[in-house]
This record gives structure tokens, C-alpha cells and sequence, in this order.
């Protein structure tokens, strides 16, 4: 009899954790009609963001780029990378057209957890310290052109509104950033002061999010590159734009007549949006609630804590670990989407890196094939859903640029694409593909390249540093 009582037990427990994982593939679901109306929805906002300051959720920002690199770039350039849990700098050797990137050195700097959301002068005092360290260290292998001073690219991955191609205002710090006293003021200004206390002298010559360092590395590359997509720590895309399609855009008319657009896609919403409430609970709980929706949805920092919360869910209804809830199971941001990305990936028929995971991560011990394969499951949920909003909104780039229907010239489009979950989460990459693949058709598609672009944000950094270079400009006119 107690046998017979402890597999009713059993079943009633796997009958409810598998109850909220149906449910929660239902609420996931993004079926092609949905997907497409989030695409129109994308593409709506793109024109209200152009129309007017404050016209959309998407801030589509004016870059003050419009040229990209060409390949003549030519000598020593520095970059900076600020926009994740980690920062960068880097040197890179120009050697024109033919010898392109000669050299290149990057050293990168985690950066502590109470920086992020302390002052702005230490913030900035630390990351002056390592780049003065950096520059300390420049070979005879680099060369500065007689009369010139180090310059440097910027990048910035956050919502910035341009002043210059040099200067910008933080509009609001996303991801895991926080250091209020910066909202509001200028960036460049806040690092230049930092530069010149450590008495390094090196001039910002370009200010740029990491989607349009992408945009930029891209292009290095790939002359048909007119869109860059950023899936890591957070998301967004940068893309290129006429600028009498900009209609709030009337300081004056660039050279050229185009401009990148960085979009800040992050914070993209619409009720086609398939949302959980555990997707509502992360929000409410964020450092940003009611922003950067589909930032949430589907970047680095929040699917692996989409996850844990679903498996707490699970603990909680359906006993699924046991008991007792493990406390590890409580503790938010434990649960890495890098985490989530290895567990998922796990091929081995025992499944043997998940329970490693489960047992390093969230401390529980033991746990059955059969709940292990509960958990890939959750992660399949939680990245398919991502994966496939994020082919929604590049499709939706693609529409309002005019790209996805079949034409006689039909010109290549190249879409530029790092970050971690891009590069490292497999199954979200090749899902995002397969996805917009569905969407444009077969003809279509074929006109459509996705390139892998590694490290648009620093190498894209250095290039634009080269393009807007103070001495080079100078000689121009
Ligand atoms: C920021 C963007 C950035 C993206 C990817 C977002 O949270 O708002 O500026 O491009 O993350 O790093
Ligand atoms: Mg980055």
C-alpha cells in the first residue's frame, strides 16, 4: 500500500509539473500570424520613432554616422568597450587597403559589481586607470602619425542621445548598470575628465552604441552590410537610414544622405508580445521595470532568470526537486542564461551536464532523467521564444527598408550579428535563422545574409575612431 501511495504521489506530481510546462509553451507560443504582427508592429514604431522625438518606444537615434568605414583607414586608433559585465580596451594598427588591421591587442577588465551602480567619478576613474595602464603598454609595433594624439572610439552600449559624433547624453542605463548621477549628463565629457586626472593624453574622436560598431566592422567586411543586431547581455539593431526618411532630423543635412539609426530595440513592446507572468513578475522586480520589454524577452541577462523562476514555479507546484524547494532556487540572476545554454546543448543520454548544473548552480543534489529532461525542456521554451521575436523584429527592419519582397535587382542585404547569445547559445542562432528564413520565403531569403561579426564593438570602435579622426578631417578640408 505505501508503494502504491508513493507512485500516486509521483504521478500527481509529474501531472502538475507538466501541467505548467504546457501551459507555459502555450503563453510562449509565437506562431508565424503572431510573429508577423509583431513585425508590423516593429515596423510602425521604427516610422513614429523617426517622426518624432518622442514619438515611439523606439528611441531611433541619430548616430551623427553617416559614412561608414571604407578600408583606407589608416594608423593607430584605440577603442573602448563599455556595455556589459565586462569592459574593453583595445589597439588596432590601420594599414589602408591593402594591409587592412596590421595589429591588434585587446586586454579585457570585469568590472565590480558596486561600480555599476556607485558614483559616476568612480566608474570612470577605474576605467581611465586601465586604459592608462593599456596605453603604458603600446609596443614599437604601433605607430602615431608625427603630430597627432592618441584617439580614441567609444563604445557606449546604452541609450545615448547624440550631441556630435563625439558627445552624448545618457538617456537611461539598461542592463545591470545604475549609476544615476550619469542619467542626464554627458559621457564623454564624464571619461575625458577621468583621462585627463590620470594625466593620459587621448581624445575621444567617436562616440558609438555597439550595434553601429558593428554596423561598422560589418561593412569593413561586407560592402552590403545595412543592418547590425546585437543579441548578448541585452539586445538592439542599428541600421542604415535615408535621412529624408528622418523626419525629425533637421539640424542640418550630412555630407551623405544616409545616417545610422541606432534603434534601442530593447525597448520595443507590443500586446502581440507573448507574455508570461513570470515574464511580468521579472520585470515588476527589475531594475527598469516597465522597460526594455523585449530586451527581457529575449537578451543574455534575463532568459536564464526566466528559467530559474519557471523551475521555482515547478519546484513550488510539483515538488520537482524534491520536498523542499531548494533555497539556491530562490536567489535571483543565479541562474546564467550561459548556464541555461550549456544545460540546454547537453547531448549526452543521462544528460549528465544538466545535472552537474542543476547540482553546481542550484545546489540540488539529485534528480531523475526525467526531470532533467523537464528542465532542457523549460530552456526550449524560454530560447525558441526569444529566438523567434528576435526574427520578428529583424524582419521588421527588413520591411521597412523595403527588402522583403521579391524584385528583378534584388540587392544582397547583410545583417551584421554579435554577442553572446548569438555566438555561444547555438540553438537560439540557428532558431532566429530558421525563423526569418519561414518569414521571407525561399526567394526572398536567398538575398538575406546573416554574418556572424566578431567584435564589431571594438574593432567597429577603432575603424570609426579612424572615420571621424580630428587630424584626418582636418586634412580633408
Ligand atoms: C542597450 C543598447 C545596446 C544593447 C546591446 C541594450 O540594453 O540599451 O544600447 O546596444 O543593450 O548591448
Ligand atoms: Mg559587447
Amino acid at each position: 500500500a505505501i508503494v502504491v501511495r508513493q507512485r500516486l504521489r509521483e504521478a500527481k506530481r509529474w501531472a502538475r509539473a507538466a501541467a505548467v510546462l504546457c501551459d507555459l509553451q502555450e503563453r510562449c507560443a509565437a506562431p508565424a500570424a503572431r510573429l508577423r504582427m509583431v513585425a508590423d508592429a516593429m515596423d510602425v514604431e521604427m516610422r513614429a520613432g523617426l517622426a518624432s522625438e518622442d514619438g515611439s518606444k523606439l528611441k531611433m537615434l541619430v548616430t551623427y554616422v553617416d559614412s561608414l568605414p571604407s578600408g583606407d583607414e589608416k594608423g593607430l586608433f584605440y577603442a573602448l568597450d563599455l556595455g556589459g559585465t565586462n569592459f574593453r580596451v583595445l589597439r588596432v594598427q590601420l594599414g589602408g587597403k591593402e594591409q587592412r588591421v596590421i595589429k591588434q591587442e585587446s586586454v579585457g577588465v570585469s568590472i565590480p559589481q558596486h561600480l555599476m551602480s556607485g558614483s559616476p567619478h568612480e566608474l570612470f576613474d577605474f576605467i581611465a586607470a586601465a586604459l592608462t595602464k593599456f596605453v603604458a603598454s603600446e609596443g614599437v609595433d604601433y605607430h602615431l602619425p608625427e603630430g597627432t594624439q592618441r584617439e580614441l572610439g567609444f563604445t557606449f552600449s546604452f541609450p545615448v542621445k547624440q550631441t556630435s559624433i563625439s558627445s552624448g547624453i545618457l538617456i537611461k542605463w539598461t542592463k545591470n548598470f545604475a549609476v544615476d548621477e550619469m542619467v542626464g549628463k554627458d559621457i564623454v565629457a564624464e571619461l575625458n575628465e577621468a583621462i585627463k586626472r590620470k594625466g593620459l593624453v587621448m581624445k575621444v574622436s567617436a562616440l558609438v552604441n555597439d550595434t553601429v560598431g558593428t554596423l561598422a566592422a560589418g561593412r569593413y567586411v561586407d560592402n552590403d552590410t545595412i543592418v547590425a543586431v546585437i543579441l548578448g547581455t541585452g539586445t538592439n539593431a542599428a541600421y542604415i537610414e535615408h535621412v529624408h526618411a528622418i523626419p525629425k532630423w533637421h539640424v542640418h543635412l550630412p555630407k551623405s544622405a544616409d545616417m545610422i539609426i541606432n534603434m534601442e530595440w530593447g525597448n520595443f513592446k507590443s500586446g502581440h508580445l507573448p507574455l508570461t507572468e513570470f515574464d511580468q513578475a521579472l520585470d515588476a522586480e527589475s531594475l527598469n521595470p516597465g522597460e526594455q520589454i523585449y530586451e527581457k524577452l529575449t537578451s543574455g541577462m534575463y532568459m536564464g532568470e526566466i528559467v530559474r523562476r519557471i523551475l521555482l514555479r515547478m519546484a513550488q507546484e510539483a515538488a520537482l526537486f524534491g520536498d523542499h524547494t531548494p533555497p539556491k532556487l530562490e536567489t535571483p540572476y543565479i541562474l546564467k542564461t550561459f548556464h541555461m545554454l550549456m544545460m540546454h546543448h547537453d547531448t549526452s543520454s543521462d544528460l549528465k551536464t544538466v545535472s552537474l548544473k542543476l547540482k553546481e548552480i542550484l545546489g540540488i543534489e539529485s534528480t531523475s532523467r526525467k526531470t532533467r529532461k523537464l528542465v532542457v525542456e523549460v530552456c526550449e521554451v524560454v530560447a525558441r521564444r526569444g529566438a523567434r521575436l528576435a526574427a520578428a523584429g529583424i524582419y521588421g527592419i527588413l520591411k521597412k527598408l523595403d527588402r522583403v519582397t521579391c524584385s528583378a535587382d534584388k540587392p544582397r542585404s547583410v545583417i551584421a550579428v554579435d554577442g553572446g547569445v548569438y555566438k555561444y547559445y547555438t540553438f537560439f542562432g540557428q532558431c532566429m535563422e530558421s525563423t526569418l528564413r519561414d518569414m521571407l520565403g525561399e526567394e526572398v531569403a536567398s538575398s538575406i545574409v546573416i554574418k556572424p561579426v566578431d567584435d564589431g564593438s571594438g574593432i567597429g570602435a577603432a575603424l570609426l575612431a579612424a572615420s571621424y579622426s580630428q587630424y584626418l578631417q582636418d586634412d580633408e578640408i
